[in-house]
């Protein structure tokens, strides 16, 4: 026990037998705990929409100032309450739990919003999100909404400023557990209980059960969509350049099968390039004169049933002409040469694509994970990928 201890929980012991020591020591204590509950210093922890509202809160509007909650910083330091507003990702729950452990006690947590609860919105059918901030460090109160309004946050904190003023030597503040379950999913189970109560007979045979009517479904009509008209070269040109050099290069239709002509020749043409023609390809694209794509846009990739396809988009930022490229990539070998060479940009890209569909791109100078952490286990946009303690299925 520190000096801060012996006197705390040491002269209590010591006025308390006094004539009248209960009463000195109560009216010391209520005074204290209302201090606490009044000057909160806030940790902002806001990860996504969420925040918007957390920020609005401090604003002159609504200024949380007014219930003593001061000095909102990103930082641990002298922080007591920890304000969890928005998603919170995988990727993030190592540092929100050392940004905890790095806040001195007595420590308060709020989470606001359903992401911040649950998971929200994202709780099916996502590898990354955590199923909330529970799971990592034990929260107070909870704030419900997507998101909840400025009023629901002040509500919440005046919620937990009466928690804080029940403290005392009687109720002292203690360090709590997070909410460590298995992630399960409890909506699909609730909705087959309520289908099956649904089906049991009504006790009484006066009341009668409603019968919701559905709604008419609307029809709309089909809004027939404009293809993107490349300025620069057209499609059909640009194919034409590249067939002269790479005879085996092929324009790919919009069902992503391989056809023989363009389906919209003034558009980006999107072209299936063999993959050892991969590299010098790019390399045409961006050197030839005629094309002068020296623009990056993007790489993703595709998992079909039988391979890989990994997709780029290059432009001339002269011409203003696009193009996409594909490459297919065998199942079993998932290797292709890296275009950082070519295009310094094509790092983080290749770093995404390697850390969501597994492809390992040769030449590479630092193929290192990107978005999640480094032992992740496995390609979550794969879809043979199952992981069962991560994603919920969708029950519809
Ligand atoms: S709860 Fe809704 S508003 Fe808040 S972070 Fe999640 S999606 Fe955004």
């Amino acid at each position: 026990m520190g000096k801060v201890g012996i006197i705390t929980r040491g002269v209590p012991k010591l006025i308390d037998p006094l004539p009248g020591g209960r009463h000195l020591i109560d009216g010391i204590e209520f005074i204290v705990s209302w201090a606490r509950a009044n000057s909160l210093w806030p940790l902002v922890y806001g990860t996504a929409c969420c925040a918007m509202e957390m920020m609005s809160t401090g604003g002159s509007r609504h200024d949380w100032a007014r219930f003593g909650v001061e000095v909102a910083r990103a930082t641990p330091r002298q922080a007591d309450l920890i304000v969890l507003a928005g998603t919170i990702v995988e990727k993030m729950s190592r540092p929100l739990v050392t940004l905890y452990q790095q806040m001195p006690g007595p420590k308060y947590v709020i989470a606001m919003g359903s992401c911040a609860i649950s998971g929200g919105p994202f709780i099916y059918d996502s590898y990354s999100v955590v199923k909330g901030g529970g799971r990592l460090i034990p929260v107070d109160v909870y704030i419900p909404g997507c998101p909840p309004r400025p009023e629901a946050l002040l509500y919440g904190i005046m919620q937990l400023q009466k928690i804080i003023r029940t403290e005392g030597r009687r109720n002292p503040w203690q360090v709590k557990e997070p909410y460590q379950v298995p992630v399960a999913d409890s909506f699909s189970a609730a909705r087959t209980a309520w289908a099956v109560a649904e089906l049991q007979p009504l006790r009484s045979p006066s009341v009668q059960a409603i019968k919701p009517t559905r709604l008419v479904r609307p029809e709309y009509p089909e809004v027939s969509r404009q293809a993107v008209k490349n300025q620069g070269l057209s499609g059909q040109a640009i194919l034409s350049l590249i067939q002269k050099t790479f005879p085996a290069v092929r324009p790919v239709g919009p069902d992503g099968l391989l056809t023989d002509a363009l389906a919209a020749p003034d558009s980006p043409a999107d072209l299936l390039v063999p993959t050892g023609s991969y590299c010098d390809l790019v390399n045409f694209l961006k050197n030839e004169p005629a094309l002068g794509m020296d623009f990056l846009q993007w790489i993703t990739a595709v998992d079909w049933p039988d391979r890989f396809d990994v997709v780029s988009r290059f432009l001339s930022t002269s011409k203003g002409h696009a193009v996409v490229v594909r490459t297919a990539v065998d199942r079993d070998e998932m290797v292709l040469p890296s275009l950082t060479p070519l295009f310094p940009a094509a790092s983080w890209h290749e770093r995404e694509v390697y850390d969501l569909f597994g492809i390992r791109f040769t030449g590479h100078p630092d193929l290192r994970r990107l978005f999640l952490d480094d032992d992740f286990p496995g390609h979550p946009l794969r879809k043979d990928f199952r992981d069962e303690s991560r994603v919920m299925a969708r029950p519809y």
